[in-house]
C-alpha cells in the first residue's frame, strides 16, 4: 500500500503532470466523506483522518485498500490514497476507468458549509485531471448519487432509487445533474473557455498582421492592435510587440 502524500494545488498539478498512468481514465467520481466531517478535522490531522478511512475500508468493508485515489480536505489540501493504477471502490457500476475523489465533509443540506479553500481545490483538481486525461467535464464528471446501490446507472439523483445522496444535496448547489450543469460545470469548463477567447484574440491579431499593408514608417495601426492586446491581457502581447519592433 502506498504512503499518503499531502499536496497543495500547485504541487498536485506537478505530481499529476509527471505521473504515468497505464490504466485508461474516462471518469472522475466526486463523493463526500459524510464521516469524517468538518467536526473531525482539526486543521492538521489530514494523515490521521486518511489512515482512519483506510483502516475502516480494509477492516470493516473488507476492501484491499482505501477506496479513493484522492481526498480533498476543508483547507484545500489534497492527500493521495490508493494507487491511481488501481480501480477504485467508489461507485458500483462506474469504477472501471474511474478516478475517485472524496471531499471531506457532510454536504447534505443542513450539514457542513464548504470552505472557499476546499471549493477552489475541488475545481482545480477536476480541471487538472480533465487536462491530464483529455476529458470533457460534461461527460467525465460523475456523482455517486447518479447510480443505484446495485450499480444501475440512473444518470441523475433520484430520491428513493439512488444509492446515496453523495456528494450531498448541497454539494455545489445540489447533487442533481441540473445542479451540476448549473454550478460546478461552468467553474471547471471556464478554463477552456478563457483559453479559447485568448486564442481568438491572437488569431485576430495574426489576421491583421497578415492582411494589412504597413508603410515602413507607419506603425500607428500596429500600435492600436497592440494596445487592444494589452488591454485584454493577451499573453502574446509581448511576442507581437517584439515582432513589430523587428519590422520597424
Ligand atoms: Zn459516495
Amino acid at each position: 500500500m502506498s504512503e499518503f502524500k499531502k499536496y497543495n494545488i500547485e504541487e498536485f498539478d506537478k505530481y499529476i503532470t509527471s505521473l504515468n498512468v497505464s490504466r485508461g481514465i474516462k471518469l472522475v467520481q466526486l463523493h463526500h466523506t459524510y464521516v469524517p466531517s468538518y467536526k473531525q478535522f482539526t486543521g492538521n490531522n489530514h494523515i490521521q483522518l486518511q489512515t482512519g478511512m483506510r483502516n475502516y475500508h480494509i477492516n470493516t468493508n473488507g476492501w484491499s485498500d482505501i477506496a479513493q485515489h484522492f481526498t480533498i480536505f476543508p483547507d484545500g489540501a489534497i492527500v493521495t490514497g490508493r494507487s491511481v493504477e488501481m480501480i477504485p471502490a467508489g461507485i458500483k457500476g462506474a469504477n472501471a476507468g474511474a478516478i475517485c475523489i472524496e471531499c471531506v465533509g457532510n454536504f447534505d443540506a443542513g450539514g457542513d458549509v464548504m470552505r472557499k479553500e476546499q471549493k477552489d481545490a475541488i475545481v482545480s483538481v477536476v480541471k487538472i485531471l480533465m487536462h491530464k486525461f483529455s476529458l470533457q467535464p460534461e461527460n467525465a464528471i460523475v456523482y455517486h448519487g447518479w447510480w443505484t446501490a446495485s450499480g444501475k446507472k440512473l444518470g441523475d439523483y433520484t430520491k428513493g432509487k439512488s444509492a446515496k445522496t453523495c456528494p450531498g444535496t448541497n454539494f455545489f448547489g445540489g447533487n442533481t445533474r441540473k445542479a451540476f450543469e448549473e454550478n460546478l460545470l461552468p467553474l471547471v469548463a471556464g478554463y477552456e473557455k478563457k483559453t479559447k477567447k485568448m486564442l481568438e484574440t491572437a488569431n485576430d491579431i495574426t489576421w491583421e498582421l497578415n492582411h494589412t499593408y504597413f508603410p515602413i514608417d507607419d506603425v500607428d495601426r500596429f500600435k492600436k492592435i497592440l494596445d487592444e492586446a494589452k488591454k485584454e491581457n493577451n499573453p502574446l502581447y509581448w511576442g507581437y510587440y517584439k515582432l513589430v519592433n523587428r519590422i520597424k
